[in-house]
């Protein structure tokens, strides 16, 4: 049995399957990563988009953030091959949840259009879990109302920085900061299913940022089985049972195919 296999295998008998997705997942669909070659951060000073920034100059942030996110989402982006693997094991009950250090949605509208699919069946949802929030929404520092990005992005475009909601808080992009601290309901809920999981697949993410780094590690000192699906070789590595070096859109979906046979 090779390590593909194995994997599909122990999905199958699995009570709790957990996937965890970085941008490695995305890139494929065409989202600019922020690191590496050609990232954002080449294009863009990571260090104007702190969460210090925000509180301190809003006008400011806002300014450039409309710049960054023009750049970022200047096309309508659609899940890939490896998002739909993920979102049918989940229909399907192989796959109780989806953690993603990812704020693209991409996960959200593969699950979406497999529920539309299979309206007849029975279906299950699974759990999807943004740990850094998403660019699809803003939310007001004051109230907390959360809203619909898009429109928002366009008043602060259009010379209202920051935008303000109706109660006269300042609105942030509903996405974790740099110096800003994950949501610690959202960690611990990852954390619980992590250390719950008889599989923990790790996908298109270098793991090298917390909490990517301990959630696997977490899983495997579980007893869970631990695969790596990335193209490059991650710190983890060594803590996995199995560790693919493939493209995600090409193992995904052959994992489901096992999976669902
Ligand atoms: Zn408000």
């Amino acid at each position: 049995m090779d390590g593909l296999e194995r994997l599909a295998d122990d999905i199958c008998s699995a009570a709790t399957a957990v996937a965890f997705t970085g941008a490695g997942i995305s890139a494929p669909s065409g989202v600019p990563t922020f690191r590496g070659d050609d990232g954002v951060w080449d294009k863009f000073d990571e260090g104007q988009f702190t969460y210090g920034r925000f509180r301190s100059d809003p006008e400011g942030f806002w300014e450039d953030r409309v710049d960054l996110q023009r750049e970022m989402f200047d096309e309508a982006y659609e899940p890939n091959a490896a998002h739909e693997a993920l979102a049918a094991m989940g229909r399907g009950g192989d796959l109780e949840a989806i953690l993603t250090q990812n704020t693209d949605g991409l996960h959200g509208d593969a699950l979406e259009s497999v529920l539309a699919g299979s309206a007849t069946e029975e279906t299950n949802e699974p759990t999807i879990l943004e740990l850094h929030g998403t660019s699809r929404r803003v939310r007001c520092t004051d109230c907390g109302k959360r809203t619909a990005a898009d429109p928002i992005f366009e008043r602060a475009a259009d010379g209202e920085r920051p935008p303000t909601c109706d109660c006269g808080g300042v609105y942030k992009p509903d996405v974790v900061l740099f110096g800003e601290q994950l949501p610690e309901a959202v960690v611990q809920r990852a954390r619980s299913l992590a250390r719950e999981s008889d599989v923990f697949l790790a996908i298109g993410s270098s793991l090298v940022v917390e909490p990517a780094a301990s959630l696997p590690r977490l899983a495997a000192s579980s007893g869970s089985t631990v695969g790596i699906v990335n193209l490059e070789s991650t710190p983890v590595d060594s803590d996995a049972d199995v560790v693919l070096r493939e493209d995600v859109t090409e193992v995904l979906p052959r994992i489901r195919d096992l999976v669902e046979t």
